[in-house]
């Protein structure tokens, strides 16, 4: 889940770090797939410590890509990587792309083309002619162990470590763990994980739920900061907001990376639900096994969506009973006992009801705990006291039951998503500290 996001470092002075991308394929340009690899690839040169400041997306045109090699190399990134195009076919473009930006020939590997023809061994199939193309790399280049039948490569250019990855997803982002990622730590000595060793960049994310982009800057900006080697960015999301901080491998520079985190828990608090990509159904998941506690849920308007995010935890039947979705007023007084007069007198939108629903599904399904969501995603179903996006989430603790109130905006989509996110976050805050609220 990712979104907006934006450095206030890239507005001002420059940090060492740098990476660039480029995407290469008409398919990407026409919309036909989503580049996934962009996401995956940015987020990953975030983990690292590296700041991506341009990722360009190329028709598959050996002009148009050698000239984005050329300009992206002439800015002196750290790392250029270049996803697609390392295929067989006509429109694979990318080795020759390399050798005309960086004018180096292309020399055949004989090892390498015995590893692709073991490639095809292995999965039966006769090797053709097209694929010897595949074991040319242009000079100075070494070849990236692969998964598919597509090596990679990478290659020095001045300081600039230039890779070329494959478009399949699945083979880039083996390509990234398996030789990329540790060469890349390797080289700006930013040891294998969160907090890198004394000397490293060292790269801190804490994610937030429960205040928005604005007020966290605000919040932010009481820090002093600026000018000192560390670096603040906010990325947001649906499931809220990663606050990514970034320090230069001075020590004084991540000694203030560590204050500022101090003083942004001592700000936020239980807000902070993980670090690095902490995900708040798997956070939640964590705090109930530790407390082996069960939950069920009973859901209107998110649909099953609350369920549908508990589940996505691998392990997650070791606290998730089930749950209900009663969409109409029969079935939340049927199944989950909701009295018809509470429906009448306060309508299914309401604090009572969301309570009697938790109530009702402890009741019905026999856990500890239940989540109960209704609301009005929109369009249409608005009052004048009750506008689209009014959502109440019961969260029950035993027979402890506490109603929020919440006014989500946008469409019907973000309006239940959040719901949902939403309601795991007051859990999961509740159990942290039952009297929040
Ligand atoms: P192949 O040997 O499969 O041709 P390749 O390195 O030449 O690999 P491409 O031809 O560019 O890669 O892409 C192969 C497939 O990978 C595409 O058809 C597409 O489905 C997927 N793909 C390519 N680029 C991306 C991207 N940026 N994001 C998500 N998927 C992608
Ligand atoms: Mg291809």
């Amino acid at each position: 889940m990712r979104g907006k996001g934006h450095f206030n470092s890239l507005q001002g002075e420059h940090m060492r770090g740098t990476a660039e991308m480029i995407f290469t394929g008409d398919e990407l340009l026409r919309g036909d797939i989503v580049n996934t690899n962009q996401a995956f690839l940015g987020e990953s040169l975030l983990d690292v410590g590296l700041f991506a400041t341009h990722a360009l997306t190329v028709s598959d045109d050996l002009e148009a890509i050698s000239q984005a090699i050329l300009a992206a190399v002439s800015r002196y990134p750290d790392v250029l990587i270049i996803s697609g195009g390392l295929g067989p076919t006509d429109d694979d473009l990318t080795r020759e792309a390399v050798a005309r930006a960086l004018d180096r020939p292309l020399e055949h590997h004989e090892v390498l083309l015995d590893e692709i023809r073991f490639r095809f061994t292995q999965i039966g199939m006769p090797m053709g002619d097209s694929n010897r193309k595949q074991a040319l790399l242009p000079r100075g280049a070494t070849a990236i162990p692969f998964t598919g039948t597509a090596p990679g490569f990478w290659l020095l250019e001045g300081e600039t470590l230039v890779a070329a990855l494959p478009g399949v997803p699945r083979e880039l982002v083996h390509m990234w763990a398996k030789t990329l990622e540790p060469m890349i730590r390797g080289r700006l000595g930013t040891g294998s994980g969160q907090g890198a060793p004394a000397g490293g960049v060292v790269v801190r994310k804490l994610r937030i739920y429960g205040i928005g982009e604005s007020a966290l800057q605000e919040v932010l900006s009481e820090v002093p900061w600026r000018g000192q080697g560390v670096d603040i960015g906010t990325r947001a999301s649906l499931d809220g907001i990663t606050l990514i901080l970034r320090s230069q491998p001075t020590p004084a520079a991540q000694a203030l990376l560590a204050r500022i985190e101090e003083q942004a828990r001592e700000i936020l608090g239980t807000k902070i639900y993980g670090t690095g990509n902490a995900d708040l159904s798997a956070v939640v998941g964590g705090l109930l096994r530790d407390r082996s506690l069960t939950i069920c849920t009973a859901e209107s308007c998110t649909g099953g969506l609350v369920a549908k995010r508990l589940t996505d935890v691998p392990g997650s039947s070791d606290y998730f009973l089930g749950g209900v979705v009663t969409y109409s007023n029969e079935l939340k007084t049927d199944l989950l006992g909701v009295p018809p007069a509470l429906l009448e007198e306060h309508g299914a939108v309401s604090e009572p009801v969301a309570a009697a629903m938790a109530r009702g599904a402890l009741r019905l399904l026999g856990a500890d705990c239940a989540i109960a969501t209704t609301g009005i995603a929109g369009p249409g179903g608005a009052t004048p006291e009750k506008p689209v996006g009014t959502v109440y989430v019961a969260t029950a603790l035993g027979d402890d039951v506490q109603v929020r109130h919440f006014t989500m905006f946008r469409t019907r989509d973000e309006i239940r998503e959040r719901t949902a996110q939403s309601s795991l976050d007051v859990f999961r805050r509740r159990l942290l500290d039952p009297l929040d609220k």
